[in-house]
């Protein structure tokens, strides 16, 4: 059968977010449960493969069936695309399977030429109107279907309004605009070199190829890559009747959500512009007025989108953000989709959401996004210093947090001063998709146009940025880069906080202090604790890293590096004697020095985590990290060492290498000076049986090994740490159970993995250097050379953040299979950077691995996405 690219709304119910993208699967939903939708069909993603796959064309088959739908809609609503008497005038709307808020284009009024304007004039009895709409249509399809910025259209706009003095968009009348439509469209003809379309189906095939062509536009690029969105899922795109929001007093447009998205309150928040079309609100181009207005003026429509605002969330059993347009008193709901929010919201409307008993404890897990949470656990103002602090200006608290650092006036700078160090605040008249990687870079953003529905403010509380938008008090100057707020500029040297949860900017530094967890996180957090499977563990090398991750959650750590303890001031000295040591003796003499050091550490470790599991490490990195690099330094050392300063010179250039990453580390220098391996296994074993004498503690340590290749290099090392390992147990006359296990981080040693685990009790994988190993990339360099791969779709995740499931997590699976073969009860996980990564997560889970470790501040993520985990796999079973 001849595969089928449109489809109406009304045919479309149940077909799918993957086929109609989320905008038209929205629509088709709402029209099947009796919502009033303006009427229209969706050109599904399989087209927008399509348009891609024919070199990015719309064919004649394609065009064929488009024409056959647009008759179906022609013949619905009773007008024509082009018609002289009754014009159809239609929007061309993006709409990917996940809403990528002001990513792609949007193309409204289509169908207007000299003469249908005309007739919508006459129709509607409003000239001004109809030339206002296709002033709009002239601006957006120069912009998106022809690729030229807007700016010199809007000056065209705002110079006439100066000039005659409107102070409103509003307020310039029907010849005014057909003045300025004029001249638009001698402009368009000397920059495109053609004239404005006249056809209205010439106009319709242009704009559908160029939303289907915004899929790839860079804004589009960079979101999909920071959301983990496949380039191939294409956008579906929608074409919709219009109806009009700017027809006049009784008219508006708006944008709502069913509960507040910035605090998951249960609530109306909306707002709405009279006399405007829909563009107006989320592009920030005025600031709108809070739903209120419309209360008050046309209470029976407000109350009926309130209705129709609580029947959708009931529905959809989620909260709602919906886009209406009211026509001459009439409600219309162009599209609904579950509304973007902040982490915190996320986690009470998830709540709230159980307890109305709409959905479960499980879904609600699968809800909030697990990336999301790492938001709230990040510092916020010390309540004693923000009281202290006044507010020189006040904007709308469109994303919550907390932000403070110099200002920037453009994306680019915000980019490069955050690459050399700086904390900076983003500060634009109004945001526009181009912004997003400013976005990314800033502590907050500030702008002075814009409400709480703007892009500035949607696309922030997606990313979980700080940002007060609509700060009327400020006049920006982004030419000489200048906030002006009551008279006083401030410019690129000044330092500003920004409360995105009042709105509240202050033009000086306040302190910050750690996040205080609400308790809908904890109760999440529960939840998720009973449906996971895997352990979480933190990655930390400090008491004070320990505490943090076990207030997070924490089940143990999973990898204390110890090399991180040798640069104390007081063991660095003995440290550099040990790798400068001539012999064995005064090796061993520099150990000595440092087993104290060690065995304190330990301790406190172990102690900071009351008897649950700490995994501590072997040294690892080569030896030359240790020593200086300033000729001072190593002049001071020399003295110390009562050596040259050539000597030194010459030690340290001998353990110069080519390839550190694969050269003189890991336990090939237990392997070369068994003292190191025999000192540290000391340190561990006596820590632990003296916070057990001392404290009762039930330690158990687990001691790794880094960086094997080979089980008798493996039986080599850890024959060592048996060795002492007993002979310190028998000396403390204690019973003591220790662990000895390798991580494996190098290709081979997953490939003998079987030979290996007999003589391991844990492996643990070590992402980072396993990709590097596996994919042959440097994990210092590869950051240079990624983008291009990016580009040309050769990978589309950082494989060091993400698991390369087909390459490196083949090779975890086959390890994992083959270690428990041999050994049973050999005890898995991971503890490179993937570990708290929540795709990677999924994927460890599912090769059923015991546990995950990651950063202290990771560990709710990791928790959250082991439940997620857990539970698709449930309910993928179930299908
Ligand atoms: C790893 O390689 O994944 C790992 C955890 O070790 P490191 O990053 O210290 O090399
Ligand atoms: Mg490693």
């Amino acid at each position: 059968m001849k595969k089928r690219y449109v489809y109406l709304f009304d045919e479309a119910y149940g077909l799918g977010k993957e086929l109609l993208g989320g905008k038209g699967a929205g629509l088709a939903e709402m029209a099947s449960i009796g919502i009033q939708i303006p009427q229209g069909f969706t050109i599904t993603t399989e087209a927008c493969g399509k348009y891609y796959a024919d070199g990015q064309c719309l064919c004649q088959e394609l065009q064929d069936e488009i024409k056959k739908n647009l008759e179906r809609l022609q013949t619905i609503t009773g007008k024509k695309l082009g018609g002289e008497q009754n014009p159809l005038l239609v929007s061309v709307r993006s709409g990917a399977r996940v809403s990528m808020p002001g990513m792609m284009d949007t193309i409204l009024n289509l169908g207007l030429n000299e003469k249908t304007v005309q007739a919508l004039a006459k129709i509607t009895g409003n000239e001004r109107f109809a030339y206002d709409s296709y002033r709009r249509f002239i601006l957006m399809f120069t912009n998106i279907a022809k690729g030229f910025p807007r700016r010199e259209m809007d000056l065209m706009l705002e110079n006439l309004k100066s000039e005659k003095n409107y102070q409103q968009d509003y307020e310039v009348p029907a010849e005014d605009l057909k003045v300025l439509i004029r001249n638009m469209k001698a402009w368009y003809l000397e920059n495109v070199g053609e004239k404005f379309p006249e056809d209205p189906w010439q106009q319709l095939i242009e704009a559908i190829g160029a939303v289907f062509h915004s899929w790839e536009n860079e804004r589009a690029i960079i979101y999909r890559r920071m959301n983990g969105i496949p380039s191939d899922w294409g956008t579906a795109v929608n074409v919709q009747s219009m109806v009009f929001g700017n027809k006049g007093e009784t008219s508006g447009t708006g944008v709502g959500f069913s509960r507040n998205p910035g605090t998951g309150e249960k609530e109306i928040f909306a707002e709405y512009l009279i006399n405007a079309q829909g563009e107006d609100v989320v592009a920030g181009i005025r600031t709108p007025l809070l739903i209120d207005e419309l209360k008050k003026q046309q209470p029976d429509i407000y109350y009926q989108f309130e209705k129709t605002a609580e029947k959708l969330e009931r529905h959809y059993k989620d909260m709602q953000d919906m886009e209406f347009t009211v026509e001459d008193g009439k409600l219309y709901f162009l599209q609904t989709r579950s509304g973007k929010r902040t982490a915190q919201a996320a986690l009470k409307i998830a709540c709230d959401l159980v307890d109305e008993g709409l959905i479960s404890k499980e879904e609600a897990l699968l809800r909030v996004d697990a990336k999301s949470l790492s938001d709230l656990l990040h510092p916020t103002f010390d309540s004693k210093a923000l009281e202290k602090a006044t507010a020189i200006a006040k904007g709308n608290p469109a994303s919550p947090g907390a932000g403070t650092g110099k200002l920037v006036f453009n994306a680019q700078d915000a980019k490069a001063r955050k690459k050399q160090g700086e904390r900076v605040i983003l500060v634009r008249e109004e945001t526009s998709p181009e912004d997003i990687i400013g976005m990314v870079a800033a502590e907050a953003v500030i702008t002075a146009r814009g409400g709480m529905t703007s892009h500035a403010a949607v696309v922030a509380r997606g990313m979980g940025k700080c940002a007060v938008t609509g700060c009327s008090d400020a006049y920006i100057d982004e030419e000489t880069k200048k906030l002006i707020l009551h008279g006083k500029a401030y410019g690129e040297e000044d330092v500003f906080s920004v409360n995105g949860s009042t709105g509240k900017i202050y033009a000086e530094e306040i302190k910050m202090e750690p996040a205080k967890l609400s308790p809908e996180f904890l109760r999440l957090m529960t939840w998720a604790d009973e449906a996971r499977k895997l352990h979480i563990r933190a990655n930390a090398d400090t008491p004070k890293d320990a505490i943090t991750a076990l207030g997070f959650g924490a089940e143990g750590i999973g990898l204390c590096r110890t090399e991180h303890m040798f640069f104390g001031d007081d063991r660095i000295f003995s440290m550099r004697k040990m790798i400068l040591a001539k012999d064995v003796y005064s090796r061993q003499a520099a150990l000595e020095a440092l087993l104290p050091f060690q065995k304190e550490d330990f301790k406190a470790l172990f102690v900071a985590m009351k008897g649950l599991p700490v995994n501590i490490r072997l040294l690892d990195p080569p030896l030359h990290e240790f020593l200086p690099h300033e000729i001072e330094q190593m002049q001071e050392l020399a003295s110390a060492l009562q050596i040259s300063l050539s000597e030194v010179k010459e030690r340290i250039s001998e353990l110069q290498e080519f390839n550190p990453m694969m050269g003189f580390r890991g336990d090939r220098l237990c392997v070369a000076y068994p003292e190191i391996a025999r000192m540290q296994a000391k340190a561990i074993i006596r820590a632990a049986i003296e916070a057990k004498q001392e404290l009762g503690l039930a330690v158990e340590p687990e001691i790794m090994i880094p960086f094997v290749i080979e089980s008798k290099e493996l039986k080599f090392v850890k024959s060592i740490i048996e060795e002492v390992c007993q002979n310190e147990i028998e000396a403390a006359g204690v019973e003591m159970k220790y662990h000895v296990g390798t991580m494996i981080e190098i290709p081979r040693a997953a490939l003998l993995a079987d030979e290996i685990a007999k003589d391991a009790q844990f492996f643990s994988f070590g992402t980072n250097d396993l990709t590097q190993m596996t994919m042959g990339l440097s994990r210092d360099d590869y950051s240079k050379f990624l983008p291009y791969y990016y580009d040309h779709k050769i990978l589309e995740n950082d494989p060091f953040q993400t698991v390369d499931v087909q390459g490196v997590g083949r090779l975890i699976q086959m390890a994992t299979n083959l270690g428990r073969k041999t050994n049973p009860t050999l005890h898995i996980g991971v503890c490179g950077e993937t570990g708290g990564d929540p795709a990677s997560v999924e994927f460890y889970h599912s090769c059923g691995l015991d546990y995950v470790s990651c950063s202290p501040f990771r560990i709710p993520v990791a928790r959250l996405a082991a439940a997620q985990a857990a539970i698709k796999k449930v309910l993928s079973k179930m299908r």
